[in-house]
């Protein structure tokens, strides 16, 4: 089997002085991601590398670089599925953590649960010894200063949808033919105190079955959640359809009947893999053989050696 690993780091419309960054640093967490595919290792650890990769980086919407809620405050969500065994973890709402993806697995892998919300996943993050940081460590200057302006009367609605997402996610397919995903996000800008979220429901924010195949989405969360993203994109590859195509239908779908717009990562059992998306930029990169491919607007397919560290 031909191990491949694809990221995303959010749909929506990148500021000019951020393309960079967001490119980069999916680039950077699919390597971070492929090496442990290339040492054998599994798609779920895998996956769960490149999307902590990305939280810990500030260019976007998850750990670190998340967005506020409306009170200002920082409120993330994440899951992980094994298409091995069905198996998955979830927390949403959850506080005060860095790596809110490793919290999710631990209810996948700790708990007899799905998901835990709120208090009660801060409950389970202390009991596992999961570290406790101040929520400013969370917070950048550019999260504040997004916040504050949406809270702004003269905020634009179609802005504030569409101009702050940065959700990060990651499909993976390792040697043995297992299939993981991962998906970790900081929400949806303003959002009210206590809103869960697509990333945190399995079947909408993130699905994976090795019979089938994985998906992880970003885009907004309600309308995501609407048309259960991930597992409509899997029925329809159940039905016969590529990747490419079953995203594209969903998404699709997704902006008809919901009224929404995103983006999603795909993988097949085979290894072939698609990054497809309906809002204007969705920043990805995937790993496979000695290629590291990567795009960020529509149409856009570049690639570069997998060795060539910029
Ligand atoms: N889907 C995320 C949410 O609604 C946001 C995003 O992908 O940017 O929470």
């Amino acid at each position: 089997m031909l191990p491949v690993l694809v990221v995303h780091g959010g749909a929506g419309l990148i500021p000019k002085e951020r393309v960079e960054l967001s490119s980069s640093g999916v680039r950077s967490a699919a390597r971070g991601g492929y090496t442990i595919l290339q040492g054998g290792g599994s798609a779920m650890d895998a996956v769960v590398e490149a999307v902590t990769q990305l939280e810990n980086n500030p260019a976007y919407n998850a750990g670190c670089g998340s967005v506020l809620n409306v009170k200002g405050e920082v409120e993330m969500d994440a899951i992980v599925m094994d298409g091995k065994t069905l198996a998955s973890g979830a927390v949403s709402a959850v506080r005060n953590i860095a790596n809110p993806v490793q919290l999710a697995r631990l209810v996948m892998d700790k708990t007899s649960h799905l998901c835990l919300t709120a208090q009660g996943a801060g409950q389970f993050a202390r009991a596992m010894g999961v570290i406790e940081v101040p929520e400013e460590s969370l917070i950048t200057d550019y999260a504040r200063m997004r916040w504050k302006k949406n809270l702004a009367p003269d905020a634009n609605p179609v802005e504030s949808q569409m101009g702050k997402m940065g959700t990060v996610g990651a499909v993976a397919v390792d040697v043995e033919g297992n299939i993981a995903c991962a998906t970790s996000t900081g929400g949806m800008l303003n959002k009210m105190e206590g809103r869960v979220g697509d990333t945190a429901c399995i079947g909408c924010g993130g699905y994976a079955d090795n019979t089938v195949g994985a998906v992880s989405p970003t885009g907004h969360g309600e309308a995501i959640m609407k048309v259960t993203l991930a597992r409509l994109i899997l029925f329809h590859m159940e039905q016969g359809q590529s990747a490419e195509a079953a995203s594209d239908l969903a998404l699709a779908t997704m902006k008809s009947r919901a009224g929404g717009l995103g983006g999603v990562v795909t993988v097949d059992p085979q290894g072939r893999w698609a990054a497809r998306f309906s809002s204007r930029q969705m920043s990805w990169a995937a790993a496979q053989k000695d290629t590291l491919h990567y795009g960020l607007n529509a149409g856009e397919h570049f690639t570069q050696s997998i060795d060539d560290p910029h």
